[in-house]
């Protein structure tokens, strides 16, 4: 390791010289790439080289209209046009960019009333608060709420923002095997035997956005209300995408939202805007309004993020906002069973709008995404540490916003690349 004169090493660790050097640096060219246009169903990505192993990047001028499986762009809300776009250009005129204030200072606007009441009507739940970030939302959201003489039983896929808010909460945490109810059983019975904790708290996601695997949340509710537990739900990846009334997992697997003790959710994927909201008992609300970090010493949501959300949610009101969710899953569904009908892996549950594809290692992570971009598809790697070493891969995002020539557009180039690389684990069905 590195060491200054003194003997003191660097503030970065080890870990990271090791997965800089030996990992990162051979598939750095998939990840930061710039994109300039919005992020809907084509996106354009600028294009670029380096010339040595410095971290230094040079960008060539070309840029590339590619169609575009790698935004979070569920159900279709980042077009550039139409009523969500309007309605933050409107916001920004009225209140302008930022508040130059936290919420709790002069940072509230009307538009962060009335999303919080809109969000609370659209889950079915007395009460929400929202906040500029989503990743804040669980991290200073759960320290918030949590103590030290909490136990937090933690699903093992859970996102890092979780991980980090139960960290600086101080909970107690035990890890169950992803979506595993019996290991869950198992972890909670062990705990209430033991008479120590304040409270025991489940915390999970709704859709996993590594795995494209769903909640069994029917199951979860159910061991909860029978050993007396309490239930945090991200719902970053469901809200929205799921569900008939596009209100996400517990509406996808017909559980009362009133069930769910805490259910948390960003804006950043179905609603192709940014922020989060923790929504539930309206005593929940206010205790988080007055100890969570984000809402006294964070920045207040932006106007327009707010005005997009409210359209967004306006729009999902109408039958042809709720077109868009039959859109998604029917966009899911054929683009799942085509991948299939290649012989590659795919992860996940059928409705979930992640279709993670293996590739394995890093390296066939990288060529998947240099040839795919070549042939203008846009698309997310994801690999090592964020999925174990040999279980790299392709997450591909769908969207409502996919035309059908799009996706078989992709297909196509998916094929070619796969059949180049031999990613097929049977022959072709
Ligand atoms: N929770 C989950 C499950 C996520 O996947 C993410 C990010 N993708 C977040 C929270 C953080 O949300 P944001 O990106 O909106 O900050």
């Amino acid at each position: 390791t590195e060491r200054n004169r003194e003997g003191y090493a660097p503030l970065y660790n080890s870990f990271e010289q090791f997965f800089s050097r030996y990992l990162y640096r051979r598939v750095r060219h998939c990840f930061n790439r710039p994109i300039c246009s919005t992020p809907a169903a084509e996106v354009t990505i600028k294009e670029r080289y380096t010339d040595d192993y410095n971290w230094t990047f040079k960008f060539t001028g070309t840029e590339r209209r590619c169609i575009n499986l790698g935004s979070y762009n569920y159900l279709g809300f980042a077009e550039p046009t139409g009523p969500c776009a309007d309605a933050a250009a409107e916001a920004v005129r009225r209140y302008g960019l930022a508040l130059a204030s936290p919420r709790a200072e002069l940072g509230s606007c009307a538009l962060h009333k009335e999303l919080e009441e809109t969000t609370a009507r659209f889950l079915g739940v007395e009460a929400a608060i929202v906040v500029g970030m989503g990743f804040a939302t669980n991290s200073l959201g759960l320290p918030g709420l949590l103590g030290p003489g909490t136990l937090a039983l933690s699903d093992e896929n859970n996102h890092a923002s979780l991980i980090l808010g139960l960290r600086l909460a101080r909970a107690a945490v035990r890890v169950f095997r992803h979506n595993d109810l019996r290991h869950l059983e198992q972890l909670a019975r062990a705990a209430i035997a033991e008479r120590r904790w304040t409270n025991i708290v489940i915390v999970l996601e709704g859709v996993y956005s590594m795995e494209g695997s769903i909640v069994p949340l029917q199951g979860v509710v159910a061991l909860k209300k029978r050993l007396g537990l309490q239930l945090y739900l991200d719902e970053a990846h469901s809200v929205g995408a799921l569900g008939a009334h596009a209100r996400g997992v517990t509406d996808h697997c017909g559980v009362e939202p009133g069930d769910v003790d805490v259910l948390m959710g960003t804006f950043t994927k179905s609603f192709g805007a940014a922020g989060g909201y923790i929504a539930g008992s309206a005593k929940l609300i206010k205790w988080i309004r007055a100890h969570g970090h984000a809402h006294t010493y964070a920045h207040a949501m932006s106007p327009p993020v707010a005005a997009q959300v409210l359209a967004a949610m306006r729009a999902l009101r109408t039958p042809a906002g709720l077109r868009r969710v039959r859109t998604l899953r029917d966009n899911t569904h054929y683009f799942r069973r085509r991948l299939r009908e290649m012989g590659v892996v795919t992860y996940g549950h059928g409705d979930s709008p992640v279709v993670p594809m293996l590739v394995y290692t890093f390296s066939n992570m990288a060529a998947v995404v240099e040839r795919l971009t070549a042939r203008g598809i846009a698309t997310v790697g994801v690999g090592f540490p964020a999925t174990p070493l040999y279980k790299a891969r392709l997450r591909f995002c769908l969207s409502a916003a996919h035309s059908r020539e799009q996706l078989d557009a992709c297909l196509a180039a998916i094929q070619e690349v796969v059949d180049e690389l031999g990613l097929q684990y049977s022959r072709r069905r």
